[in-house]
C-alpha cells in the first residue's frame, strides 16, 4: 500500500483522496483550516464533465443531492433580446446533468464521503515546506509537526505552498482583469426565469449570469472589468455599498439584472478574478500538483472545480495503471496539461474581451454563444475514455 499525503482538503484534495482510496491507495488529507475551511460563500456550477468525474469514484449522487439541476441556458444581450437558447451538457441524465450549488455545499458533500470511507483527515495542518529524498517525501507543517509518505499531492489551491516549493520561480497568481460580484436574492424571482435554466446576459458593462433555485432564491454573478479590489476595500466596503457601486453599471441595460441586484441584501460578495500562468512545473519524482494549485483559471468558463475533479480521476488511474510512479506522473501531466491550459487560455480570452476599449469586441457584437456559454463540458470520446474508471489510461 502506498502512503500518499494529500495537501489541501478542498475540492481537488477531497476528490483525489476518494479516487486514490478507490484505486487501493492509503491517502491522508492535511487541511490548513482548523474545521471545515473558510469560504467566500460563492456558488458554482458543476458541468457534466465534472459530474461524470465524480461518478467514477461514486460521489456523483451525494453531490447531485446537495445541488439543483441546470438543464438549459439562455443568452440575452443588453437590450434583453434573446440571442440563443440551448440545452446544457447531458440534461437527460439524472447524475451527470449540470448542478448548481454553493462551494461550501460541494466541499461538505465531498468531505462527508471522505469521512464515511474512513480516509484520515488532519485539520489545522498548514503546510510550510517539503523535503524529498530518494526513498520518501516529508511535509512540514506550521505547528512544527511533519508527515512522510511515498507521494505528496499538492491540492492546496491558488496560493499553493507545494507549488512554491516545486517551482521557486513561480510568481503566484495574477489579476485577470475583472472583479467578480456574487449574490443571492430572496426577492421575487425575475419574471423571465424558468426552472433549471441559467440566463447569461451580455450586458454593456458586465457579463451577468443568473438562475433561480428550487427554494426561489436568485443566484447571480457579475463579472466587471476594471482595477482589482484592494485589501482596504475588502475590509471596509459593506455589501450594501458594493450593491450601490454595481447598480449604475447595470441600470442602462434593458434587462432584469439591475432588479435582481437591487433585491439582494447582505448576501453580496466581491472577489478578484485571479489566474496562473501556463507552463509551471507540475511534478518532481514524489510530488505532483492538481486542481487550482496547478492550473487555476479565471472563472469565466466556470470549469475550475470540474477540472479539479477530472484531475483526481486521471491521477488515480495513472498511478493504478502505469508501471512506475515516474511513468504515472508523466502520464497524468501528459493527459491533463493540454486540456487544463486550454481552459486557462479560453477563460483569459473571455475575460480580456470584457475589457473596455476600442479594440475589445463587445460581447453583444458576437451573435453566437461563446465557449463559456457552450462550455468545455462536452464529454467527447477522448475525454470519456480518460475519465471512465474501468478503462486503462493510455500511455500516450
Ligand atoms: C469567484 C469564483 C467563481 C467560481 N465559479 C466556478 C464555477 O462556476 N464552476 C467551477 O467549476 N469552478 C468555479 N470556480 C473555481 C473553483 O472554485 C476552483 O477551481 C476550485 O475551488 C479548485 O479547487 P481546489 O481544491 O484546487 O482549490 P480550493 O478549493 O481553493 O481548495 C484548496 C484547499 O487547500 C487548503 N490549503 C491551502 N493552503 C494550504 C496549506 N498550505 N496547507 C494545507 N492546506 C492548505 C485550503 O484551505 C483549501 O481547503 C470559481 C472560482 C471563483 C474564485
Amino acid at each position: 500500500m502506498t502512503r500518499i499525503l494529500v495537501i489541501g482538503g478542498g475540492i481537488a484534495g477531497a476528490a483525489a483522496a476518494l479516487a486514490l482510496h478507490k484505486a487501493g491507495y492509503e491517502p491522508t488529507v492535511y487541511e490548513a483550516h482548523p474545521d471545515t475551511g473558510a469560504d467566500i460563500g460563492a456558488f458554482l456550477t458543476l458541468a457534466s464533465n465534472g459530474m461524470r468525474a465524480l461518478a467514477q469514484f461514486d460521489a456523483a449522487e451525494p453531490v447531485a443531492r446537495a445541488g439543483f439541476p441546470i438543464t438549459g441556458m439562455n443568452v440575452v444581450d443588453e437590450s434583453g433580446t434573446e440571442l440563443a437558447a440551448m440545452p446544457l451538457g447531458e440534461p437527460d441524465h439524472p447524475l451527470t446533468r449540470y448542478r448548481c450549488l454553493r462551494r461550501a455545499e460541494l466541499a461538505t458533500a465531498l468531505r462527508a464521503e471522505v469521512r464515511q470511507r474512513g480516509i484520515p483527515v488532519r485539520h489545522a495542518a498548514r503546510l510550510r515546506t517539503v523535503t524529498e529524498t530518494a526513498t520518501d517525501i516529508t511535509a512540514h507543517f506550521a505547528d512544527g509537526s511533519s508527515a512522510s509518505g511515498e507521494l505528496l499531492i499538492g491540492a492546496d489551491g491558488l496560493h499553493s505552498a507545494v507549488r512554491r516549493w516545486l517551482d521557486p520561480s513561480d510568481a503566484g497568481p495574477g489579476y485577470a482583469g475583472q472583479r467578480v460580484f456574487y449574490g443571492y436574492s430572496t426577492a421575487a424571482p425575475p419574471p423571465s426565469a424558468a426552472p433549471e435554466r441559467i440566463t447569461m446576459v451580455r450586458g454593456s458593462a458586465a457579463a451577468f449570469g443568473y438562475l433561480v433555485s428550487p427554494a426561489g432564491e436568485t443566484f447571480w454573478f457579475a463579472r466587471v472589468p476594471g482595477a482589482p479590489v484592494s485589501a482596504e476595500e475588502t475590509a471596509e466596503v459593506t455589501p450594501g455599498q458594493w450593491r450601490e457601486r454595481l447598480l449604475p453599471l447595470l441600470r442602462p441595460d434593458r434587462t432584469e439584472t439591475a432588479g435582481i441586484v437591487a433585491g439582494t441584501g447582505e448576501e453580496l460578495m466581491v472577489t478578484n478574478a485571479l489566474h496562473l500562468s501556463p507552463g509551471l512545473r507540475w511534478h518532481t519524482g514524489r510530488a505532483v500538483l492538481i486542481g487550482d494549485a496547478a492550473h487555476a483559471a479565471s472563472p469565466a468558463t466556470g470549469q475550475g472545480a470540474s477540472m479539479a475533479l477530472e484531475d483526481a480521476v486521471v491521477l488515480a488511474k495513472a498511478l493504478r495503471d502505469a508501471p512506475t510512479r515516474a511513468a504515472a506522473l508523466a502520464r497524468y501531466e501528459l493527459h491533463r496539461r493540454p486540456r487544463t491550459e486550454r481552459n486557462m487560455a479560453v477563460s483569459a480570452q473571455l475575460t480580456a474581451n470584457r475589457a473596455p476599449g476600442p479594440t475589445a469586441p463587445r460581447d453583444s457584437e458576437q451573435p453566437a454563444p461563446r465557449d463559456s456559454e457552450r462550455p468545455a463540458s462536452r464529454v467527447d470520446e477522448e475525454l470519456l475514455h480518460l475519465l471512465t474508471w474501468e478503462t486503462p489510461l493510455p500511455d500516450a
